[in-house]
């Protein structure tokens, strides 16, 4: 009988092999995070719907049509958190982390929601980990999240990455600017796609995204901000560059960068991935100096970045990887030796080794095939005091002493 149920669209199953990449990625960055200091936070899967409205921007995709929203049986509205930002600025205000010393630097992974049109490397249900430095406007902030992300990506190995650096300047300074652009898109109404006509005055920015020739011809020669930057932000936008040379990490300036998201100020970047196709971004991020304000706290200046694990993992080709090296399947005679080898293998787990046996009541050769298929480096034979190591490699085999099995073990694989 076909099975009726499916993972509804846009998900989709993490499957024990993918498992497995994914948990040397989130190991990796686990490493990344603690070596710099950003202690791990969790947030919940939803929140109410104001907090994103506010915090994420009601200009936003995002906000305008991405979100999973619904009410709860109290009337009350609430939304699948689409970002981890506001909820995390949100709980920084929550539990007056304004009084711990500054910057309070923070890391999270998990599952993120956002209703869009599923395709390669763009679900409905996606898992994103990120990073945020709050309290402290130092370029070395800016500098430091970006090398966070920099340094995961180089340490997994992901090929064909390219950072993009800009800054949207202050809020003041990019007052001025958006006057001076929305000048010219009005300048230029009739190339525009009607999309970005009808946004004009709410999000201009969003014009150097557009993918249709009008509006990309209009954008070719509008002004960027980056060229606008003037006094404290072309220095804070120096300095972030500076400090990028200095650890070695390579970037291009776009000036035609933006990001999907209002609370940005000053330094913004993106990490895209040659290898990805269309959803060409694996992760990107920046200052969002008006965002806790924004959300009722005292100003605070921020930066920090998030990624996406989905998109990480296609550009790596999400190899399968290999299931856990150097394990024992300790072969058993059901009628005797179950429950001795029952005892050993959980000995063994105890003392941190890899250890199986069969449980499904095959016989001396079944087991032996289970054993291969399982990877197991190693079979262990009971023969009542006797017990005999067979190297699955090489074939050897040799009786041990089953005291010293751990030893035997790793002197046994040369
Ligand atoms: P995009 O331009 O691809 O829509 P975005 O600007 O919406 O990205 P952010 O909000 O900055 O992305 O999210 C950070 C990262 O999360 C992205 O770089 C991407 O890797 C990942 N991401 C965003 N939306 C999705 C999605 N629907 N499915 C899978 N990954 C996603
Ligand atoms: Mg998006």
């Amino acid at each position: 009988m076909a099975t009726k149920f499916q993972a509804p669209r846009g998900t989709f199953d993490v499957l024990p092999e993918q498992a497995r990449s994914r948990r040397r990625l989130e190991a990796a960055a686990a490493e990344i995070f603690a070596r710099a200091g950003y202690e791990s936070i969790a947030t919940p899967v939803f929140e109410g719907t104001d907090l994103f409205e506010r915090g994420v921007g009601r200009s936003t995709d995002i906000v305008r049509k991405e979100m999973f929203t619904f009410e709860d049986k109290g009337g009350r509205s609430l939304t699948l958190r689409p970002e981890g930002t506001a909820s995390i600025c949100r709980a920084y205000l929550e539990h007056g982390m304004q009084k711990l010393a500054q910057p309070v630097k923070l890391s999270y992974l998990g599952p993120f929601f956002r209703h869009e049109r599923p395709q390669a490397g763009r679900y409905r249900q996606f898992h994103q980990l990120g990073a945020e430095c709050i309290g402290t406007d130092s370029p070395l902030a800016d500098a430091e999240v970006i090398t966070l992300l920099a340094d995961l990506l180089e340490e997994l190995g992901v090929p064909g990455v390219e950072l993009r650096l800009g800054s949207l300047g202050s809020f003041e300074a990019r007052r001025a600017y958006l006057e001076e652009l929305k000048a010219h898109l009005r300048a230029h109404e009739g190339e525009l796609s009607g999309d970005v006509r009808e946004r004009i005055d709410i999000n201009p920015l969003r014009a150097f995204d557009a993918d249709d020739e009008g509006t990309q011809g209009v954008m070719a020669s509008a002004p960027t901000i980056v060229e606008r930057l003037e006094g404290e932000d072309a220095e804070h936008f120096a300095e972030v560059r500076g400090l990028l040379d200095a650890a070695g990490i390579s970037y291009v300036v776009d000036p035609t960068l933006v990001r999907g998201l209002d609370y940005y100020t000053r330094t913004i970047f993106s990490f895209v991935c040659d290898q990805l196709g269309a959803q060409s971004e694996v992760g990107g991020g920046g200052r969002y100096d008006g965002l806790i304000e924004q959300l009722g706290g005292a100003p605070t200046p921020a930066v920090g970045f998030a990624a996406g694990i989905e998109r990480i993992l296609l550009a790596l080709g999400e190899t399968a990887a290999p299931s856990v090296g150097n394990k024992v399947f300790i072969s058993t005679n059901y009628d005797e030796e179950m429950e001795r080898a029952f005892a050993l293998v959980s000995d063994l787990r105890h003392k941190g080794i890899p250890a199986e046996l069969d449980l499904a009541g095959r016989g001396q050769k079944g087991q032996l095939k289970h054993a291969n298929r399982i990877g197991a480096k190693f079979v262990l034979f009971l023969h009542g005091e006797n017990a005999e190591l067979r190297d699955m490699e090489s074939g050897e085999q040799r009786q041990i002493d089953l005291a010293n099995i751990a030893d035997e073990m790793t002197g046994g694989s040369g």
